[in-house]
């Protein structure tokens, strides 16, 4: 039996480690399909702290990595497909079918960008369509770009991406928002911002080009199609957190974040870090700093066991 695995290998996961190793606990993290998470699926991150001239996101999990390894942090290359949490010990079944027990475990398993899951949209990811205009807003300046949701992150993220666009497009399926009425009135009142209703992206333009010059939208309601030339496509129709693993035993929101004070779940010895339990911020830095008080919790946790 482990003394502390860690699922998820994203900034949560890692700086977890990098605490609990060096804190001497024996550590063991369950990598999963995504070694390094969702910063590895990105290019430039301008906001880490300590990174004045930027740093990719491969290179920045990867030096987490190296900090980890540096205190002895194990990793296992797999991902959780069950998990059995109320017994004791808590016990994790990897797509393998190979089984690891652990006297506390740390959820760091993140959460995943929906997106509309059209061909076109799938290929020309990190080369014009983003899910995070926090990120990659940035990158595009003095050129028009398109958002795709009615809720409030849609809202905020077309208000964001006015400071660097010429023009920003909000294309909804519907004929209102589902997003707060102030951050509706907010959008509806900027001067940068249109808003192409009862309208879906058919098509995101430019595979030839490998880069965003456009949308194909097709208007809901009438089924004509329209081209908008954009050079940026940002998704926010919502993110997935990704824990199916541990439904029905730990408790989660009505969307399936999990819940957690302090880090602490439901559940004695389980904690939860990082995207997987945060709906509010997802950022980098967030994530870490949840992965950090996880990982004093955990400690604190098993020095109690042997108390
Ligand atoms: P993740 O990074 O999502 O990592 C989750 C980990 O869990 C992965 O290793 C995955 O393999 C693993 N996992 C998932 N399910 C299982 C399972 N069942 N079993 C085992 N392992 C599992 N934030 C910033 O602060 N600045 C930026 O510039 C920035 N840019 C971004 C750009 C993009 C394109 C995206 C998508 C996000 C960006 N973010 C940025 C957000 C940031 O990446 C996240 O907030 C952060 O990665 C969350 O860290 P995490 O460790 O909680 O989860
Ligand atoms: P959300 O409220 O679930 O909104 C998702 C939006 O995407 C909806 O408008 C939905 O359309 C649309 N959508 C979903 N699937 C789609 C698809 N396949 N194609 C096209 N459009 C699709 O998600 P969110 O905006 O990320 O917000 C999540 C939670 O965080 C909410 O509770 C929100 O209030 C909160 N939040 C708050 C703030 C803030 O207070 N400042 C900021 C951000 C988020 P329909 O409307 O037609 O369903």
């Amino acid at each position: 039996m482990k003394k502390l695995i860690i699922i998820g290998s994203g900034p949560a996961g890692l700086t977890a480690a990098i605490y609990s190793a060096r804190a001497r606990i024996e550590t063991v993290i369950v990598e999963g399909l995504l070694p390094g998470g969702q910063l590895t699926t990105t290019t430039d991150v301008e906001n880490y702290p300590g990174f004045p001239a930027s740093i990719d996101g491969y290179s920045l999990v990867l030096e987490m990595r190296k900090q980890a390894e540096r205190f002895g942090t194990v990793f296992v290359s797999g991902d959780v497909k069950f998990a059995s949490l109320v017994e004791k010990p808590p016990s994790l079944t990897l797509e393998t079918g190979e089984v690891l027990q652990a006297a506390a475990i740390i959820i760091a398993t993140g959460a995943s960008a929906r997106y509309l899951g059209i061909a076109s949209e799938q290929k020309l990811r990190g080369k014009g369509v983003s899910a995070c205009a926090t990120c990659d807003g940035a990158l595009y300046r003095d050129v028009p770009l398109a958002v795709v949701g009615g809720g409030d992150t849609a809202m905020e993220e077309a208000l964001f991406l006015t400071r660097f666009a010429s023009r920003v497009t909000i294309i909804h399926r519907r004929d209102q928002f589902r997003a707060s009425k102030i951050m509706a009135e907010r959008v509806q009142s900027h001067p940068k911002i249109s808003i192409v209703w009862n309208s879906a992206v058919e098509e995101v333009l430019g595979a030839a080009a490998d880069k965003v010059t456009g949308v194909r939208v097709r208007n809901l309601i009438t089924s004509a199609l329209s081209d908008i030339p954009v050079g940026g496509l940002f998704l926010a129709i919502g993110h997935k957190p990704n824990t199916d693993a541990f439904k029905g035993q730990l408790d989660m929101d009505e969307t399936g974040y999990l819940i957690a004070k302090n880090t602490r779940t439901n559940i004695a010895g389980v904690f939860a870090a990082g995207d997987v339990q945060d709906s509010v911020y997802r950022q980098a830095i967030t994530a870490a700093g949840s992965g950090c008080m996880a990982a004093l919790e955990a400690q604190r946790y098993l020095e109690s066991l042997v108390q």
